[in-house]
């Protein structure tokens, strides 16, 4: 007789982050597969009609009773990141943009004012600024590195603060404790962007309220599916945001949920080495003559080093840098780069440069890029997983 006892079952809480991002979220059907099962089903049976009742009832929360609210895979990807992110509740989205849309839509009503930084991701700025006050919402940007102008704004009461930090493309960091304080003061809840500094920053920690992620950058980190994610309480995920996702059906496809299911194993060890050698590239370029500035939270010459020291513990895995010689000679670095990409994407495992002005932020007026310091010079970076010294040499010669 073997004296083998089984062991206790595993308490994931007590989980470290790496061990969070590989175990996380995993239900093994009957066939034990080592790999998360994925199910592409958009619907489930019942054994008896009872059964399905008590599902609707929502008495059986063991119960699948449709994809569109969900789905095992899904279900997995979601308690995955939120174990991750030291979340009470998570929901996955189809893309990031579907995920900032009904982190906001699924609170807001005609009346409500909404205050959000400047310095915000294309289409974050345009809900805001566009689809917002076409429902009745009120809503004013800032400058997030400016705490006068958010107690300005937050003197009146507001319903929600949106942010993002370190900002897209320029890397302003914002200071979450110091702006959680006066949001809370106006009665908001705090919404943060943390796709920059996603395993750097846990803004929950920081006192806000919820955070929404694009899947697709540095969670999928491979270039392969889109998707996001809204994390917050359990009270806020399942009281309003969920109603608003569940009826009008932003919903993660399974088999995207089970790419990223994998992309997430492998996120910490991504994110670790490629701010590593993002911050080596940092101060590589900050030596070079051509080059007029460098912007990267990690760097002492970040205008906001001492913030990012507080809430980041590394300075993530973007920088921008601005080339002497403006918009010509920003195009002449990304056309001599060999091994990194001129794309838009980021997050991605291979290297990826762009230039903001022309590209993701052309949609801008001249002198609502000038305010938020994206000059014709400017290059943003995203660093990716390829050897270290072979993206300095390629930096080093198109910098040259
Ligand atoms: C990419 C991105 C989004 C939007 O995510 P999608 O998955 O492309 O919809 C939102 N915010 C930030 C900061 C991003 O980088």
């Amino acid at each position: 007789m073997s004296d083998r006892k089984k062991p206790a079952k595993a308490d994931p809480s007590q989980w470290r982050p790496r061990t969070r991002l590989v175990r996380g979220g995993l239900d093994r059907t009957k066939h034990r597969e080592t790999s998360e099962a994925l199910f592409l089903t958009s619907g489930y049976v019942y054994d008896e009609a009872e059964e399905a009742e008590r599902a609707f009832a929502a008495k059986d929360s063991t119960r699948f009773v449709y994809s569109r609210f969900g789905n095992p895979t899904v279900a997995a990807f979601e308690e995955r990141l939120r174990m991750f992110e030291g979340a009470e509740a998570c929901r996955a989205t189809a893309t990031g943009m579907a995920a900032v849309f009904a982190s906001l839509m699924c609170q807001v009503r005609a009346g409500d004012r909404v205050v959000a930084s400047r310095a915000l991701f294309g289409s974050c700025h345009f809900i805001i600024s566009d689809l917002l006050p076409r429902y009745g919402v009120e809503t004013q940007f800032v400058d997030g590195t400016d705490l006068d102008q958010w107690q300005a704004a937050l003197t009146k009461p507001a319903r929600a603060v949106f942010l993002e930090t370190p900002s897209n493309p320029m890397l302003d960091v914002i200071d979450l404790k110091a702006v959680v304080a006066l949001a809370q003061r106006a009665g908001a809840r705090v919404v943060v962007d943390n796709v920059f500094a996603i395993g750097a920053q846990r803004p929950l920690d920081l006192g806000a309220d919820v955070v929404v992620y694009s899947a697709t950058k540095h969670i999928d980190g491979q270039g392969r599916t889109l998707g996001g994610a809204v994390l917050g309480r359990r009270e806020f995920v399942e009281t309003e945001l969920q109603p608003f996702l569940r009826h009008t059906g932003p919903a993660m496809s399974p088999f995207n949920a089970w790419v990223l299911v994998k992309g997430l194993e492998t996120l910490s060890l991504r994110l670790d080495a490629q701010c590593q050698t993002a911050l080596r590239l940092a101060k590589r370029l900050e030596t070079r003559a051509k080059v007029a500035r460098v912007y990267y939270p990690g760097l002492d010459s970040h205008p906001q080093a001492a913030i990012a020291r507080q809430q980041m513990k590394s300075g993530g895995s973007l920088l921008a840098f601005a080339m002497k010689g403006g918009k010509k000679a920003a195009f002449a670095v990304l056309d001599a780069l060999n091994l990194v990409d001129i794309s838009n994407n980021l997050g991605d495992s291979k290297s990826l440069a762009c230039h903001p002005a022309t590209t993701t932020h052309q949609r801008l007026k001249p002198e609502e890029r000038q305010e938020l310091g994206i000059t014709d010079g400017v290059i943003r970076l995203s660093v990716g997983l390829e050897d270290a010294d072979d993206l300095e040499a390629d930096l080093t010669r198109a910098t040259a």
